[in-house]
């Protein structure tokens, strides 16, 4: 499956502005909810919707609607908190679950500390939030766990991805769709994104 990249002007600007060492944390975070909405908006052309009828003033006429129920946002923690709320501002009764991993340092694997997930998730399209795809470990780690649950529809939502990452995830998971706000050039020797925005998380959450 072919990775789609919004590469859109008015994403453009916004992941300007993300990128600045300037930008403080409050414009971060709104800005990342701003993008990851509008890189949802792009992820579920696909939708299905259910066809019923709706009385306009005027007239009676066909009506579409969204079955909530059917998706599930997955952040990785932490840094895929940060695109929740954006993401739900379009499908607000949407499920949502929890994956967290850290890299042990010995072997250098993401491993779980915590994950919870839906009930009937099998069930479900899965949807996974993380706004950098680096390394795409923790991405294959993520979609491996949902994999063994059943799911059968998958999707990894990002705001920037280094060229390294898209690669493993097609490799390891071809029938996963990524959608991308923005390509970035590589990965450096200690696994920045470039030229990126630096550590989402700690941007996020302030914490450096
Ligand atoms: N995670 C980040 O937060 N930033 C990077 O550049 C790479 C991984």
């Amino acid at each position: 499956m072919k990775e789609i990249i919004l590469d859109h002007p008015l994403i453009s600007h916004k992941i300007s502005i993300l990128r600045s060492i300037n930008t403080g944390t409050k414009e971060f975070r709104e800005l990342v909810n701003e993008i990851a909405m509008l890189v949802c908006y792009e992820a579920m052309r696909d939708v299905q919707l259910q066809k019923g009828t709706v009385t306009t003033p005027i007239t009676e006429t066909e009506s579409y609607a969204i079955d909530d129920n059917h998706y599930a946002f997955i952040p990785i923690l932490r840094a895929g908190l940060s695109m929740v709320d954006g993401v739900i501002r379009l499908i607000p009764n949407a499920k949502i679950g929890h994956i967290g991993l850290f890299r042990n340092e010995e072997t250098l694997e993401p491993q779980k500390y915590y994950y919870k997930v839906p009930k009937k998730i099998e069930e479900k399209e899965v949807i996974l939030l993380d706004p950098m795809l680096a390394t795409g470990g923790s991405a294959d780690a993520a979609i491996s766990m949902i994999k063994e649950e059943g799911v059968k529809k998958i999707k990894f939502l990002c705001i920037i991805a280094a060229p390294e990452g898209i690669k493993r995830i097609k490799e390891k998971h071809p029938d996963v769709q990524i959608y991308c706000a923005q390509l970035d050039s590589y990965l450096n020797e200690v696994g920045y994104i470039v030229p990126g925005l630096g550590d989402a998380g700690d941007r996020i959450f302030g914490t450096k």
